[in-house]
């Protein structure tokens, strides 16, 4: 069998700085750590946290009633009106946003105080997009060619168009194709992060070669999905595993080349685990 392994697979950058000083911190002893929803978009790792400690707010009711506490801000930020409530009530805040999506909520601040109207093409579900949309105020989500036909702005008002980080770039190219045949007045700041462009580009090359292609993360996870569904454009026998249990279900052959990659969020054991297994079947 052959076994290829992608270069960038595994923690990003944003993802390891904040999984650091969360288990620096937690290391610390202090009686009692928050965080706001999960840190980063792995279970496994989650729920290594959660045993060291971290205590996880999942409802602002939760969020409001924190006082003189430590809390950490997740890699994909939060929402606005969240921040300003722990920060006001006295928290000592770590904030691990990952400064690639902190860059974002500064454009959008900046261009709403500009008097842009503002779109962001990505997930409207997910917690990253709900936290930059927080700091605008004429500000839309899109994901595909029908949700640009329901916006309802005015053709020559000046609008920016940015993405969420893990947006995949060619469908990014499609979307803003589109808006700006609407938008004449409008301009593009290319917000996805490198780690998320040289990562689907490595599994694009790696899937139009190889015969059977492992994307190791969560399900839950935005850039394992991407890389996912890049790598299922060009491979069919493309799968997303969790845990070695998925890896049973499917079926390799002495014969198979197969290529591995991983999600930003899925950690160095977890890959080697896989691999190992992979190995050991031939
Ligand atoms: Fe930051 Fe990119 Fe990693 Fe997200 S994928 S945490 S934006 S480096």
């Amino acid at each position: 069998m052959d076994l290829v392994l992608a270069k960038n697979a595994g923690f990003c950058f944003g993802v390891k700085r904040a999984i650091d000083k969360a288990f620096e911190v937690l290391s610390t002893g202090e009686k009692k750590i928050y965080s706001i929803g999960s840190l980063i978009h792995n279970e496994q790792v989650v729920n290594n946290l959660k045993n060291k400690g971290l205590i996880e707010l999942t409802d602002e009711e939760s969020v409001k009633n924190i006082k003189n506490e430590t809390v950490i801000i997740r890699t994909h930020g939060i929402e606005k009106h969240l921040y300003n409530i722990i920060e006001k009530n006295g928290n000592n805040i770590i904030d691990l946003t990952c400064p690639f999506v902190k860059r974002i909520h500064n454009i959008v601040s900046e261009y709403t105080d500009k008097g842009y109207t503002i779109i962001v093409i990505g997930d409207a579900a997910h917690p990253e997009v709900k936290g930059i949309i927080s700091y605008g105020k004429d500000i839309y989500v899109v994901n595909s060619q029908d949700d640009i036909d329901k916006l309802n702005i005015d053709r020559d008002e000046p609008v920016l168009i940015v993405f969420q980080t893990t947006t995949n770039a060619s469908k990014a190219q499609k979307l803003v194709d589109i808006l700006r045949k609407f938008y004449y007045n409008s301009i593009v700041i290319d917000t996805i992060c490198n780690t998320t462009k040289e990562r689907q580009d490595e599994v694009i090359d790696l899937a139009k070669t190889l015969d059977v292609m492992l994307i190791i993360g969560s399900n839950s996870s935005s850039n394992t999905k991407k890389l996912y569904e890049e790598s299922k454009r060009y491979c069919d026998k493309s799968y997303i595993i969790s845990s070695v249990d998925d890896l049973k279900k499917i079926y390799l052959s002495e014969k198979s080349k197969v290529g591995i990659s991983a999600g930003a969020s899925t950690p160095q054991y977890l890959i080697e685990e896989i691999l190992k297994n992979v190995r050991n079947e031939f």
